[in-house]
């Protein structure tokens, strides 16, 4: 199952995108180092938590008991697919101005647990409320440096918008405010179920034309559990309940759809040809048996 980067707030609400104010002094016509940071300000009714919907380890904590300003530097435990490129790759997160008492708690090493709550935002260093100043990068860290715009950089091989860093869970965060990014939903991935069978008349059938949804119960309510591809497969059982018709075939439900389905309930008449021509085969086998044998005595009382 791929792992995809999710946007790690229940609440959206960016009040300084990474092309706007201050911000740009990260990156535009910086002959050197860059970034490109968003502020993440959360429900901005009291402090929001960074909540993370992957597993990351802390790699560095900065600011404590110094003038820099509070900060986190994050790792992801996984490599994560992100909008930005088809591979999965190592996304590293730098978040800054957590209060101290709050830093105080997290050290290196430590590793943070999708969902958990230990990161909250706060005001320290020129932030005037509270917020997360935040920067989501790939490839090699270089340090937190001073660029010809005289704007701090957390420094990587490559910095990224918020939008290619993550996609949105929508059922997980509200966004209130993206501040022009257009973020991308989480793509929702579909299982692959069943093994399609031969055709044969002898077996209760179902032949989907189209991949259709499998269910985990006669119900559309019920979870869907993945979808089957185009194909023959066994059902063991058909229930109509007044509205729609369902086949078992195993691993799940099947909703009837004239569209793509077609049945083949199995075939008595066939079924009964084929124990005739059974039992003829059997006969057979059985009188050429006692010929040979008969034949085998007869030899044996000749010599
Ligand atoms: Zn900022």
């Amino acid at each position: 199952m791929k792992e995809y980067a999710i946007y790690p707030f229940q609440t959206m609400n960016i009040t300084q995108n990474w092309n706007q104010g201050n911000h740009i002094n990260h990156w535009k016509q910086s002959t050197n180092y860059s970034d490109k940071p968003w502020d993440e300000a959360g429900k901005d009714i009291n402090q929001d938590f960074f909540i993370p919907q992957n597993d990351f380890i802390v790699e560095e904590v900065l600011g404590i008991n110094s003038n820099i300003t509070n900060s986190v530097r994050l790792k992801s435990i996984n490599k994560l697919y992100i909008p930005y490129k088809k591979d999965p790759d190592y996304l590293y997160l730098t978040l800054t101005h957590m209060n101290e008492e709050n830093l105080k708690h997290i050290s290196e090493g430590q590793i943070i647990k999708k969902g958990s709550t230990i990161l909250l935002e706060g005001k320290d260093g020129i932030a005037t409320g509270n917020h997360f100043h935040i920067t989501a990068n790939l490839g090699k860290y270089y340090g937190l440096l001073k660029n010809s715009n005289n704007a701090w950089c957390f420094t990587y091989d490559k910095s990224l918008l918020p939008e290619e860093a993550f996609y949105i869970e929508k059922s997980f965060t509200n966004i209130i405010n993206s501040q022009g990014s257009n973020f991308i939903d989480v793509p929702k991935e579909i299982n692959i179920i069943g093994v399609p069978v031969e055709k044969n008349s002898l077996k209760n059938q179902i032949e989907t034309t189209k991949s259709v949804k499998c269910y985990k119960n006669p119900n559309l309510d019920s979870e869907v559990i993945g979808n089957v591809k185009e194909g023959f497969y066994n059902y063991t059982e058909k229930i109509d309940d007044g509205t729609f018709i369902w086949y078992n075939i195993g691993v799940g439900y099947i909703l009837y759809q004239n569209e793509f389905i077609n049945i083949y309930p199995k075939n008595k008449k066939e079924e009964e040809k084929d124990s005739n021509s059974k039992f003829y085969k059997k006969l057979f086998t059985i009188i050429t048996y006692w010929i040979k044998k008969i034949l085998n005595i007869y030899s044996e009382l000749k010599k």
